[in-house]
């Protein structure tokens, strides 16, 4: 395949949630978030030794029920951390992957493991190993949002937060190919200014669905909001990518991490703020800060992939014990480097 830079004119497509379209698909349903469903869940983790983790983009009982919410690398940080024996993560495959790379010895739980990532998806093991072969001696630098196998033929893992910094430690003579996120990647062209940067050219299903037409015409209409972009889990790399080229105004832009997005909004002066990212980071930005409007840049940007985990898929996953998460142990290993090379260099970033 070969790979492309950016897309030229710095607009992206319309396509918002036209990921998966299985019927297979259809999230474990039949259960109520109510009290006696909370009390259930925090009694049969605490009886299985559980640490329930939920990503910032889950649905807001679930954020609520967990023992955590954040991003995938902090929660996979915490799940390393923990004394629990099992991690219930509550988020996409990757994600719990990312957390048996990161504790082998660990039982991972995910409660669907149909949740899977359109961006993870955009290349294989094999796609990878073929692009390598074309470009003998380049480094390779994978996004966080990428399979076990992938990261397993990965130099360097990156989320975005840290993506300019992990390619600017590669000697500039070095050819990198980095992957998957073809916006993600635009904005590390363009940062670093490297013309030996080649770029896979993959997207994620719900922020390609980020319009850029739209979003500069919400800054517009609201001049005095703030404009708070998320800058992991890849959502939103396309409003990244627009706001470098001017869509909209950068002054009003901030670029922040989960955790920097909580403290931003709990300091922020601006009576309302458009956030560019999946819709499930509202719950949190409104309960830290309840005073403030804050609305969706687009309100359909929704990862049905994230919103499979129910609460009758995690009371199944706490009582059968499923689905497991299993990484064979060679690729881990392998893939544990790019990880814990991704961790050493610069800010990681994200939600802590
Ligand atoms: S929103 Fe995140 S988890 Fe969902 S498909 Fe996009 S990158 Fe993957």
């Amino acid at each position: 395949m070969t790979a492309s830079a950016t897309h030229a004119d710095g607009q992206v497509g319309d396509r918002v949630d036209a990921g998966p379209t299985d019927a297979d698909l259809t999230p474990y349903g039949g259960v109520e978030a109510n009290e006696a469903w909370r009390e259930e869940v925090r009694r049969l983790a605490a009886e299985q030794d559980a640490v329930v983790l939920a990503h910032n983009y889950q649905l807001p009982e679930i954020q609520d029920v967990a023992h955590h919410a954040g991003d995938s690398l902090a929660l996979s940080r915490i799940a390393a951390e923990s004394t629990a024996s099992t991690i219930i993560f509550c988020g996409v495959h990757f994600m719990a992957e990312t957390a048996k790379i990161l504790s082998p010895d660990k039982r991972v739980l995910i409660p669907d493991e149909r949740a899977g990532c359109s961006l993870a998806d955009s290349i294989t093991a094999d796609e990878l190993r073929a692009w390598k072969a074309e470009h003998p001696g380049a480094v390779v630098v994978s996004y966080v949002n990428t399979t076990a196998a992938v990261k397993a033929e990965t130099d360097i893992c990156c989320t975005s937060s840290n993506a300019v910094d992990v390619v600017a430690s590669i000697p500039a003579d070095r050819e990198v190919l980095f992957l998957p996120d073809q916006f993600l990647g635009a904005h590390v062209q363009r940062e670093t200014g490297r013309d030996n940067l080649h770029i896979w050219a993959g997207e994620c299903h719900v922020h390609a669905g980020i319009n850029g037409t739209e979003l500069a015409a919400r800054a517009a209409a609201a001049p005095d909001a703030d404009l708070f972009i998320h800058p992991e889990c890849g959502c939103a790399t396309s409003a990244l990518y627009l706001a470098g080229e001017g869509a909209v105004p950068a002054e009003k832009v901030k670029i922040l991490s989960t955790g920097g997005m909580l403290d931003a909004a709990r300091e922020t002066s601006a009576t309302s703020v458009l956030v560019a990212t999946e819709v499930g980071m509202l719950h949190q930005l409104r309960q830290a800060a309840p005073e403030v409007d804050f609305r969706a840049v687009n309100d359909r940007a929704s990862c049905r992939y994230m919103k499979m985990i129910t609460p009758a898929a995690l009371l199944r996953c706490l009582r059968e014990g499923l689905d497991e998460v299993h990484v064979d142990p060679d690729t881990a290993d392998q893939a544990r480097n790019a990880v814990r090379r991704m961790i050493e260099i610069g800010r990681p970033g994200g939600g802590e």
